[in-house]
């Protein structure tokens, strides 16, 4: 097959299916809930029996950033331990979801804002299977994985999201993982439950905006003060989020889940747009 046939051919495994896939933010937190029950991963679960079951999966991930902005493009994702310090059973977890070179393709292909690379080494990181793990268990949907570009303002990842959105019209479930509030220096290690003032009331801040379709002032996330600022001390974990309130059309809702301050100084809150 010529190269322009091998493309044509994977445009057309992705077709249109007359229907909008939702598209999900989650706090993903704690990698231990790729393995715990918790009230959060627990949630996770009940959202892979409640959504539309979708083709594939194009996951934004806190945790890979690149110059450039790339897709993972490999028939068979690696599952990628990216953390350190953790029991050894979260090290034995393997997410074998396959990939799909075609959806990569297509995903470049929407994408005019940047060059896309195609990735064939990388994987899936915890930011990615951790959730995944419990929303599609069975690991039998393609997972691909869209990189944040770490040179790029958040006015540009929320832009991203135009180009992104015909995505979801071909059974693609678009998923930013990071945590809104999420502040790793003054986590409180000791207490799960904890939640500083600030925390909360920048939590808070942002449910207030995204309610009411205030995107100005969450690309501008320093200009609403102390709080935001200490919530978002690098920008990583938030830029998934502007980017899956990019691709909300007026007409659909939000709805928040899981929506509470862990040990101190992380945002588990989440929300749905359909
Ligand atoms: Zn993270």
């Amino acid at each position: 097959m010529g190269t322009l046939q091998a493309l044509k051919k994977y445009v057309d495994d992705f077709p249109d299916i007359g229907e909008t896939m939702p598209t999900l933010f989650i706090g993903h937190g704690n990698p231990m809930n790729a393995i715990e029950d918790t009230e959060f991963s627990i949630r996770w679960k009940v959202l892979g029996n409640e959504l539309p079951r979708p083709r594939a999966v194009l996951c934004i991930s806190a945790h890979w950033e690149t110059r450039g902005t790339f897709v993972t493009a490999m028939e068979k994702p690696d599952t990628i331990h990216d953390f350190g310090g953790f029991p050894e059973e979260l090290f034995a977890v393997q997410y074998p979801a396959p990939g799909s070179p075609a959806l990569a393709h297509q995903t470049k292909d929407v994408i005019k804002k940047a060059v896309v690379g195609l990735d064939t080494k990388r994987g899936l990181d915890h930011g990615c299977w951790s959730v995944m793990r419990r929303i599609y268990p069975k690991a039998d949907i393609p997972v691909l994985q869209l990189s944040l570009d770490h040179f790029q303002p958040p006015q540009w990842h929320y832009d991203l999201a135009e180009d992104l959105a015909p995505l979801r019209n071909k059974g693609v479930l678009i998923i930013g993982s990071g945590n809104m509030v999420h502040n790793l220096g003054l986590v409180d290690w000791q207490h799960s439950d904890a939640a500083f003032e600030w925390a909360r009331e920048a939590n808070e801040l942002f449910k207030r905006r995204i309610v009411d379709g205030n995107q100005r002032d969450l690309i501008n996330y320093p200009s609403l003060g102390k709080a935001a600022i200490l919530s978002v001390p690098t920008p990583e974990h938030f830029l998934p989020m502007l980017c899956i309130l990019g691709m909300k059309e007026k007409s659909e809702n939000i709805e928040f889940f899981n929506d509470k301050i862990v040990m101190g100084s992380l945002s588990m809150t989440s929300f749905k747009v359909s």
